[in-house]
Formats: C-alpha cells, structure tokens, sequence
C-alpha cells in the first residue's frame, strides 16, 4: 500500500525516484569508561581514516560540481584530522582517564570550540565551526552512523529533510537530485525559490515527511499539485510517469513563446523579466526568454561560503551578467542577509524575530565596510549594460537618502580614480513593508522605480511568517489588502512618471496576473521556468476587461471572493 501525503507544491514538474535523507542524524554516546585502552586508540584512528578519505571525495566532488573556492573549506577539514594538536589530546585522554573514544573526543574539541570562538577574530571563529564538523564526522564514524552528505550524491534521488537551507540547495547536483519535500517552508521560502531557478520538482510543509518516509523509499513528487506518494504501487508509477511526460510536452510547446513580445490582446505591452541567484541562472533566463532580470538577489554571492567575495569577485559577477543580458534592463538588489538567509561568517547576534531585525540595508548602512565594496562592484560593473541597482528592505525614505548618498561617494570616489562610471543608473527601492507602500506617494518623487517585493509585503501584511506552514493559510496573495497596497504603489509611481515592477513569487502567479495586469503593472519578475506560462496567459487577456476585474477585486471582503472573481473573467 502506498502512503499520501500533501504539503505546498513548490516548484513545477513531477520526480519519481529513491528517497535520500537530509535530517540530522542520532549521535548520542553513553561517557563510559573502557578497560581496553589500545583497542579504544585504534577505534579513534580508524574513525581518523575512514573520515580522511570520505572528505578527500566530498572534497573532490564539490570541486566538480561547486568549483574549487567552494571545495576548500574541506580542505581545511583535512587539515584538522592531521593536527596533532587535536590529535594527540584525545589518544592521551582515552589512556590517562580510560574513557571512552566519543567522551576524549568530544571533550577535546569541544575545548578547541569554545576557545576558538571566545577569541575576537573572524578568522578563529571559522575555525571553531571547522573543529566542530570534523569532530561530527569523526563522532559519527565511531558509532558506525552515516552522515548525510549531499554533494556525494551520484544517482537520482528525490531529497527528504526538515528543511534546506539556500546553501544546501545551491550544492544540490541537478543531474542527480530529481525532486525534494521537507517538512517545513512555504512557497517563498528561498529553498523553494531556488527549486524553481534550478527547475527541480519540490514540495515544502509537509510537516511530518521525514517522520514517514526510510532511506530508499521510492518517491513521487508532483510539484504541481502538492502531492507527495511513498512506495507508489506500479499504476501510480504509471499515471506519474505519463504525468511527466505531459508536463515536458507542455514545457516543449511553451518554447514556442520564446522570442515573443508580450502583448495583449488589446495591444498593450508589458516586460517580463526573470529573477536570479547567481550569474549560472543566466541559462534558464535565456532558455525561457525572458526580456530583462529583474531581480538579481545578490546575497547568494556572499552563501555558502567562509569569508565575503572581495569587490574584485564581485565585480566579475555583474559585469557577466550585464555583459549577457546585452543591453536588456538588469535589476540589482544590493545584500538582503536576514530572514532566512544567514551568513554564519558575520556572527551576527541570533534575534527573537530575524525577519524583523537587522537585515538588508539596515545591516548594510550600519555596515559600511560591508556595503561599500558591493556599490563599488556595481559602479565599476555599471558600463558593461543597462544596469539598476535597488535596495532591499527600506522602511523610511532616509533609509533610501542615506543609501544613495553612500553611492555617489563611491562613485565620485571611483571617477577621481579615472575609472568610468555609466551615466544612467537607475535607483530603486523594494517596496516590501507596509509602511512604505502607505508612503509610496512621497518615495515616488525620490526614486527611479519601484519593485514589489510581495513574498515579504504579504508576510509583513497579514503577520504570518513566510516560512511557516501552520500559518500559510493566512499568507494570501489575493487579499484585497494587498491588492490595495499594490494599487496604491502602481497609482504613485505612474503619478510620478515612474514604473513599477514586482518580483515577488505573486508576479508569476496565473490567478494574479490578469489583476496585477489590470492594476497596471509595468514589469513582471519571477523565476525563470514560470515567464513562458505567464507571456502564453497575458497574450490572451484583455487589459481593459482586467481592468475592470482589477477594480472589482479591490473592492471584495476575502481572498476567496477575489479567486472566484478572477475565474470568472478568465474561463
Ligand atoms: C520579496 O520579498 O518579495 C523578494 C522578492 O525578496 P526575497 O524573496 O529575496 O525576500
Ligand atoms: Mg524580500
């Protein structure tokens, strides 16, 4: 019998393969004490060279598949099980006081750990969170546990785990890694937002699938629907298969679509734009035709990784994806840490609520040192295309004043140093607070544009958490709140001669579109696999009717009643 299962469909397409695992495993250990000393040393020593040659492969499968800068934390977890420092305590343990390997081991490093990160230096507390992997991974080979290992994987899988982080989902290899479902997440949680740039099949908030599911169950994931099966019988495998089949089918006919205008039927035209990670989306860009980017989400350059990209780094990574978008409109969203993309290196204070704490340009004006290299980067990126640059998270327009003073010191700076600066930056700012879509008239006079950032808009809106699955009902796009607040932004920029775009998920919603087209949006930006599907929709409505449909959904009680209008215009 075959187990169902719901969450919310995250990203497109149907998976159909073995489960892997992605949870924390049980390294719990009795502190005994061992009559057998040398036979306890050799344990440990063992455990040393199993480890050794497990990270000499992960090592090299993430150079493979990541690069090389991304394989060299590894290194430096090669380094530890070498250093006799580390080494030669816990042998000395086990033989002096004759306990057991986990108890000398852990008892050392843990020593190392508090050391390293009491020291007030970047560099040591990096250490610490090394010393404390290793010891994992050693630990776990004492107890005969597997540790999970992502990067290791070589044959297709559909990944289980509690949750992945944006850096676990930027390691995943994507010619293995068919589909994933966690228990936690919504659909803009930014490991869902990934699925979807990596055109991987997933469904988040499940609650409970690591509960259900063993190493090695067969898996059906429908991303499309929400629906998740564990160990389908032979005619759900069937039905799945030809699922997927009319799914490709579909993504084929799309392609058509590809060079096209988007244009209504009544002759209007509006951008489509995709959103990005990392300069490596660029191809699902250009494969879905997508007419400009419009938002590059910055952060991901600073992820999964030990120290910050220097401006150098930086600079290479705007100046190629200027260079490939070749003259089409690049939106550049300046570091928006926070939230649930953490960067473990700034060893920032854990908050009560990081979504509400010091993230994005907060962090980042408080931060000079941090932000200025960036705006340096994208100044100097600036002539190799059309480029904008907007700053995430502003809540008061000095937040902005103070942003863009940073900016022209940076470029007034760079032009003295003979280094030539492109004239007709656009300045923009993410409306995703409440209280600046309530201001959006006075922000309008200041700014070139504006983008709605409606994953955090709503979130902020309806105090219901992005990320939480027990309050998704109440993340609603189509609440005539929200829609009210993006009517309002839309109004205030065109009173200016301004534009707006939005590059929240709810931008590539099918149910959104004809309203956000008859609200009067100017650029839709969402991930790259949805932009075909939404040119196909918008070339068959109507802006005026959507208009009309606009102005009626403002005006309705629920969420609902607005999805009932909105089918009604459209079947
Ligand atoms: C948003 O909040 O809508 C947005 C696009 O930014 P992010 O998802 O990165 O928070
Ligand atoms: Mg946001």
């Amino acid at each position: 019998m075959s187990q169902r299962m719901n969450g919310i469909a995250a990203s497109d397409g149907v998976a159909i393969a073995r489960a892997y695992l992605l949870v924390e495993p049980d390294l719990s250990f009795e502190r005994d004490k061992v009559a057998d000393v040398d036979a306890e040393i050799n344990k440990f020593r063992n455990a040393i060279d199993t480890s050794k040659v497990e990270l000499t492969k992960i090592r090299n499968n993430a150079e493979a598949n990541i690069g090389p800068d991304k394989a060299a934390i590894f290194d430096a977890h090669l380094l530890i099980l070498d250093d006799p420092e580390i080494i030669k305590p816990v042998e000395e343990k086990i033989s002096n006081e004759q306990v057991n390997a986990p108890t000398a081991l852990t008892d050392v490093t843990s020593q190392f750990v508090t050391i390293f990160e009491s020291m007030d230096n970047e560099y040591m507390k990096e250490r610490a969170a090394d010393v404390r992997d290793v010891s994992k991974r050693v630990l776990a080979h004492i107890l005969g546990v597997t540790l999970p290992n992502p990067s290791m994987i070589d044959e297709n899988v559909v990944i289980i785990g509690n949750d992945l982080t944006p850096s676990d989902t930027a390691q995943l290899n994507k010619d293995f890694v068919q589909g994933f479902v966690t228990n936690i997440g919504g659909r803009t949680s930014h490991s869902a937002i990934m699925s979807r740039s990596l055109e991987i099949a997933s469904v988040v908030g499940t609650k409970s699938i690591t509960e259900e599911v063993q190493q090695g169950d067969m898996i059906i994931v429908d991303g499309l629907t929400g629906e998740v099966i564990i160990n389908p019988t032979e005619d759900e495998v069937i039905a799945y298969q030809n699922k997927r089949e009319r799914f490709f089918k579909d993504k084929e006919e799309l392609k058509k679509l590809r060079d096209e205008e988007t244009t209504t039927v009544d002759g209007v035209n509006v951008e489509l734009a995709a959103n990005i990670g990392t300069p490596k989306d660029l191809d699902g860009v250009m494969d879905n035709g997508a007419e400009g980017i419009g938002l590059y989400r910055t952060e991901f350059l600073y992820m999964g990784r030990d120290e910050m990209p220097s401006e150098d780094e930086q600079f290479e990574a705007y100046k190629s994806v200027l260079q490939e978008m070749d003259g089409k409109r690049v939106v550049v969203r300046t570091l928006d840490i926070g939230g649930d993309k953490e960067l473990p290196y700034l060893n920032l204070p854990e908050e009560m609520n990081p979504f509400l704490g010091y993230r994005a340009i907060r962090l980042c004006l408080n931060e000079p040192e941090i932000f200025r290299p960036q705006l340096r980067a994208l100044l100097r990126a600036s002539t190799y295309g059309k480029l904008s640059i907007m700053f995430p998270m502003v809540a008061t327009v000095q937040e902005f004043r103070d942003a863009k003073a940073l900016l022209n010191e940076e470029k007034e700076k760079l032009i003295k140093e003979g280094v030539e600066v492109a004239e007709d930056i656009e300045l923009g700012i993410m409306v995703e607070i409440p209280a600046t879509a309530a201001l959006a008239d006075v922000f309008a006079k200041e700014v070139d544009f504006f983008s709605i950032g409606t994953n955090d808009l709503i979130q902020y809106t309806m105090a219901a958490d992005r990320m939480s699955e027990r309050v998704s009902y109440l993340y609603q796009p189509y609440n005539p709140s929200i829609l009210r607040l993006v009517k309002q932004v839309i109004d205030a920029s065109h009173q200016e001669g301004k534009w707006t775009g939005m590059c929240g998920e709810m931008a590539g919603d099918a149910t959104a579109i004809p309203v956000l087209l008859g609200l009067g949006l100017d650029e839709f930006s969402m991930s790259a696999t949805s932009v075909l599907k939404a040119r196909r929709q918008i070339k068959g409505l109507s802006q005026n009717e959507m208009r009309e449909l606009a102005n009626r959904a403002i005006d309705c009680v629920s969420a609902d009643e607005v999805e009932d209008l909105v089918q009604s215009y459209t079947k």
